[in-house]
């Protein structure tokens, strides 16, 4: 079976080669494999709805099995915010420090157990006419710390102190990430699913 990875990014491929190891003859591409790029405006208000219509309109203009993903830090203090402009909190092109910065600023007021948070991933997967085949979801439950912490990962990762740890996503590494991510336990989701459509 092969699939388009709705991203241009080498790293994400290599993720989900790891993610989706246990399905065999899975053979996975990003989007750079394409002749023409496909532009997908993410407008959507749900990581599920953004994942879904890059899913869809990437499996439509390729004719290709597609999956596509969005994620985000949702901050209970903040009604869910940053949610889906988690990218783009502190503006659009906003560095990661940039959106660190706005959210420790967001959160000065906020005490300790006020500072609950979940880190969010959905995958939403089509075949090449752009039905939806499967969608799972994964959460990554922690809380926001009081300054940016550790070398590893991207995003906010130096602010995130998963639940039952007390060093930030950033400090503990990509072993550790790997195993407790959002993105992980969508994709641990996803590999029965795929398992099942290939004896289809
Ligand atoms: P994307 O949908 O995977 O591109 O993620 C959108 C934004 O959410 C990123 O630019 C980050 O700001 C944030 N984000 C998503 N996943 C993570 C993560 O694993 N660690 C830190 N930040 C993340």
């Amino acid at each position: 079976m092969r699939i388009l990875i709705a991203t241009m990014n080498e790293g994400k491929l290599r993720e989900y080669e790891r993610l989706l190891a246990d399905v065999p003859g899975l053979e996975l591409v990003t989007m750079a494999s394409l002749p023409e790029p496909v532009n997908v405006v993410e407008d959507r208000d749900t990581f599920r709805g953004n994942a879904l219509k890059k899913a869809t309109e990437i499996a439509t203009a390729s004719g290709m099995a597609c999956l596509a993903d969005d994620s985000g830090l949702e901050v209970d203090a903040l009604g869910g915010r940053p949610g889906v402009y988690s990218a783009r909190y502190a503006g659009e092109g906003a560095t990661d420090a940039e959106n660190n910065a706005k959210l420790l600023d967001a959160l000065t007021a906020a005490a300790d157990e006020e500072r609950t948070a979940r880190f969010r991933c959905a995958i939403v997967m089509v075949d090449g006419a752009g039905r939806e085949l499967a969608t799972v979801q994964g959460a990554c439950e922690g809380r926001i710390g009081r300054a940016p912490k550790g070398a590893h990962g991207f995003g906010y990762d130096p602010l995130f102190i998963p639940d039952g740890r007390e060093q930030t996503m950033a400090e503990l590494g990509p072993e550790t990430k790997n195993e407790i991510s959002h993105r992980a336990k969508a994709a641990a989701k996803l590999v029965p699913l795929l398992r099942q459509l290939q004896t289809r």
